[in-house]
């Protein structure tokens, strides 16, 4: 008998004490699954509650681009059975988790940019939306971080976007159509995610962001990349955040995944996969499978779990 059981998290932005918002996503995904719906049904609903709170860096409190205006999101959803789907740099949708579940029905897995936006539209998903008093606080902290940065050059590895060396290269770079004088500024991140088990056994594991920042127009990282930011299987599921550039490296739900699978706990797999990264970078993991939860991460962040017993 698998007993229903959903575990949420804001993102390793998001604070310990915001985990009130992630008790009330947990919540309505337990709901679901006692009413008709299944473990995918519950992370869709969970991460739509996360989106809709507006505290963490997804949905409607989504960061902005380092132009000030643009607020770009990537989201996933995976499941046991095989479903997958995901969007990436979708703009002026509140809920991309639920263009990510329709892509799931479709016949492919991605869908981006402004073909993500037209299938939106299709949805009735399309809904411009501004930013946050928080977000745009968060964005001009990132700009004037941005402006900061001396120029001086990478020691020939590809830097962090949080270090001085990849904020000048951001700068350098910049791709947004404003000019960079225009530009306030800004830096934030975080995701939203659950991962959850119904009775049927059935594993499934949702994520949504608003991305890093700072970042060049267009970078999509971990959160929409299957086996990156999600992965579910008869095992169990896992759902990550953190710098994406570290997580997709080391394909890191997928990699967890595969030690659950062989065998290993899961407290146990989470922490090796998270060691897998450089320390110092943020980075969290929720995972589940059929007789364990567990949340693991470097900094304090809000989550919730929540089973009947
Ligand atoms: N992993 C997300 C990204 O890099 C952000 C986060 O989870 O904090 O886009």
């Amino acid at each position: 008998m698998n007993v229903p059981t959903i575990v949420t998290h804001g993102g390793t932005g998001s604070k310990r004490e915001e985990s009130d918002g992630c008790e009330a996503a947990a919540q309505s995904g337990l709901r679901e699954m006692t009413g008709r719906g299944d473990a995918l049904a519950a992370v869709v609903k969970a991460v739509t509650v996360l989106e809709e709170d507006g505290r963490f860096n997804a949905g409607r409190g989504a960061s902005l681009g380092m132009d000030g205006k643009t607020m770009s999101c990537d989201a996933a959803v995976v499941d046991s059975r095989g479903k997958l789907g995901a969007v990436a740099n979708l703009l002026e949708v509140p809920h991309p988790v639920q263009v990510a579940r329709a892509v799931a029905d479709t016949p492919h897995h991605l869908v981006v940019g402004a073909g993500a936006l037209e299938l939106a539209k299709r949805l009735g998903l399309h809904e411009p939306y501004g930013p946050t008093e928080k977000s745009k606080a968060e964005y001009r902290e990132q700009v004037e971080a941005l402006r900061r940065a001396p120029a001086g050059a990478a020691d020939g590895a590809a830097p962090d976007a949080e270090s001085d060396a990849g904020k000048a290269m951001i700068r350098r770079l910049w791709n947004y159509p404003v000019p960079w004088g225009d530009a306030v500024n800004r830096a934030a991140h975080a995701t939203v995610g659950a991962v959850a088990r119904d009775a049927g056994g059935v594993f499934a594991a949702a994520a949504s962001t608003g991305g890093s920042m700072p970042a060049l127009l267009g970078r999509v990282a971990d959160t929409p990349l299957p086996g990156c930011g999600t992965h579910a299987g008869p095992a169990g599921a896992i759902a990550c955040t953190g710098i994406g550039e570290h997580i997709l490296k080391h394909h890191l739900a997928w990699q967890v995944y595969q030690w659950i699978d062989g065998g290993m706990r899961l407290r146990e797999a989470m922490e090796r996969g998270m060691a897998l990264l450089p320390e110092g970078v943020q980075v969290a993991l929720i995972g589940i499978t059929r007789d364990d939860t567990a949340v693991v991460s470097r900094q304090p962040m809000a989550s919730a779990v929540a089973g009947l017993s």
